[in-house]
């Protein structure tokens, strides 16, 4: 046994072990030479791309039904943007030009995606994994054209890690959580679609890992830990007994106190209603984040106020009636962030205006979009004023200035008077503002007298504290919320907020790392937010604090300079 390491990057925080499974789809990229152009029939190879094009949106559609079941609706949504691309007229005319000038349907699919692929391949981020998407479509269009077998990766046996260079959307929705311990991919970022698939699937995952995962043996046994980003081969006892415990966190239903008393709220992020009820039975104390722009992406228009308040009620309901105790939960729904790495088709955002410096969040709302969110607030405070709506709350998203959330105070108050003339039924919910900028940190004292809340963003925090883009793999290094920069102005906040009279909680990723957890607390954050899955080792975690200790632990943290020096007082 000799724990073999491969460092990766890991997609989903939690750890499983299983036997290698190397899938290896057929490569149907690898056609023969075209047949000479005046023996091919143009109209008889539009018809044959025209039928693999209504074969191929056949089976998109059954695999968006099952992922939204499965799922949920934003994963389900991958889809949507899979038969969008099906039907993209510029794919459909490189398609016909091709065809029009003699080659068959198949070379014709692979001579018009060409172009596409290699323009998202030479973009930075998120939009570089957008090829892989569009790779997928291409290989579902030629597997259908050549009547290749497809690989079925849904009956893959109990225990087993899927290995694989890279895995599509369509492959991972095909995995079956309840059989499947882990995969293990070799290309592959942690924004792809495939691995937020895999992360709301719950199964834990390594991406990214590079060359070197060949050499893991078909049949080997492995441990996956996606919390570390490293898949272990052929492990010793000691790797293995570590892995099985941490497969193991029980989960916790009740609130949580550290062991001195000192209450700490458990929440979940989350991006759509379907994922609510997971996060209940992950022991969620509430909600600390929901991100509402999964509402408004991946279609053609918004969302109107009626559909809005059935998303804000499902969610509310689910908590209400899945959560014991004497207050109703507290679910926080942020209003639209959009912007930045968020782009929304319809509203045709210009990249550069509204890229991570620009209008984004808060600032579209007061500005451009100001009917988006005049509809927002009227579906919120409808929400607040039901039954289910007790716990809502709503929180400002991207707030740098205290002019920007005065104003949207104002437009709460505006919303609230309009409703009361129409005689409808609304009530004004906690608020609060997000501290993702450095300005908001500054401000957090003259915050925290004007709402109810702070909730630390640290994802954005640490891009704009520390000038590196946060979709950027190269600015990697910048990327680490454990920067002195960082850590100091989380102090800073949660002491002016406290000071202003507002709970402070934090909802960007450093929350639901377990590792921090005794920092946070000695740095006196109320509450924490994170996606579901690390919920039961965040709340196992809190009740082996002491805050004292913690609050030292805190002050040595803070008096480092340097991040090896932050590293080594945790
Ligand atoms: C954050 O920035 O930390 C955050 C939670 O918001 P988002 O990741 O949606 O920008
Ligand atoms: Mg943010």
């Amino acid at each position: 046994m000799t724990d073999r390491r491969f460092e990766g990057i890991g997609a989903t925080p939690t750890v499983g072990i299983g036997t290698a499974r190397w899938f290896t789809p057929t490569d149907v990229t690898e056609l023969d030479e075209p047949p000479a152009p005046e023996t091919v029939d143009p109209s008889a190879e539009r018809e044959r791309f025209e039928t693999s094009q209504n074969e191929a949106a056949a089976e998109l559609e059954a695999e968006r039904e099952r992922t939204r079941q499965r799922v949920g609706d934003k994963e389900a949504a991958v889809f949507e943007a899979h038969l969008q691309f099906l039907r993209d007229p510029q794919i459909e005319s490189g398609v016909d030009d091709a065809i029009e000038a003699g080659l068959p349907a198949p070379h014709a699919v692979m001579a018009a995606f060409k172009a596409p692929i290699e323009q998202f391949e030479a973009m930075d981020g998120m939009m570089a994994e957008r090829a892989d998407d569009l790779r997928d479509i291409r290989d579902r269009l030629l597997r259908l054209l050549t009547g290749t077998e497809r690989t079925d990766l849904g009956s893959l046996s109990k225990g087993a890690v899927v290995f694989a260079e890279l895995l599509t959307p369509s492959d991972t929705a095909q995995l079956d959580p309840e059989a499947i311990t882990g995969i293990a991919t070799i290309k592959g970022g942690r924004t792809a679609h495939a691995a937020i698939i895999a992360r709301s699937l719950g199964i834990p995952a390594v991406v990214g890992i590079g060359e070197t995962l060949t050499g893991v043996a078909e049949d080997e046994q492995v441990v996956v830990d996606g919390e570390a980003g490293v898949v272990i081969a052929d492990p010793s006892e000691a790797t293995q007994r570590r892995a099985a415990e941490s497969t193991q966190t029980p989960v916790i239903d009740d609130a949580v106190t550290t062991a001195d008393g000192t209450n700490i709220e458990v929440a979940a992020n989350l991006g759509t209603p379907a994922e609510a009820q997971p996060a209940v039975d992950r022991g969620a104390d509430g909600v600390g984040l929901f991100r509402t722009e999964f509402l408004f992406q991946d279609r053609s228009s918004a969302p109107d106020e009626d559909e809005q308040r059935e998303a804000y009620r499902s969610v509310c309901e689910t908590f209400v009636e899945g959560v014991d105790g004497e207050e109703p939960p507290r679910t926080v729904i942020r209003t639209l962030d959009i912007g930045g790495d968020k782009p929304i088709d319809y509203l045709g955002l210009d990249p550069e205006e509204n890229g991570f410096l620009g209008a984004r969040g808060i600032r579209l709302s007061l500005d451009e979009h100001a009917d988006l969110f005049e509809t927002q607030l009227r579906a919120l405070l409808r929400t607040a004023a039901t039954e289910a709506g007790s716990g809502l709350a709503v929180m400002f998203p991207l707030v740098s200035t205290v002019e920007e959330l005065g104003a949207a105070l104002d437009r709460v108050d505006a919303v609230a008077d309009d409703l009361d003339s129409e005689g409808v039924d609304y009530a004004i919910p906690e608020l609060g503002v997000m501290v993702e900028t450095p300005a908001s940190t500054y401000l957090a004292d003259a915050f925290a007298t004007r709402v109810d809340f702070l909730s630390i963003g640290t994802n954005d925090l640490t891009q704009y504290v520390q000038s590196a883009q946060r979709d950027l793999d190269r600015m990697s290094e910048y990327q680490d919320p454990l920067a002195p920069a960082v850590l100091r102005a989380i102090d800073r906040t949660v002491t002016a907020g406290h000071a202003g009279g507002a709970w402070v909680g934090m909802c960007g990723e450093m929350a639901g790392d377990p590792d921090l957890t005794e920092l946070l607390v000695g740095l006196g954050l109320d509450e924490l937010s994170m996606s579901a899955v690390t919920i039961p080792d965040v709340k196992t975690a809190i009740r082996e604090v002491d805050t004292e200790a913690a609050e030292e632990l805190a002050a040595s943290v803070l008096a480092a300079e340097t991040l090896a020096e932050v590293r080594d007082q945790l």
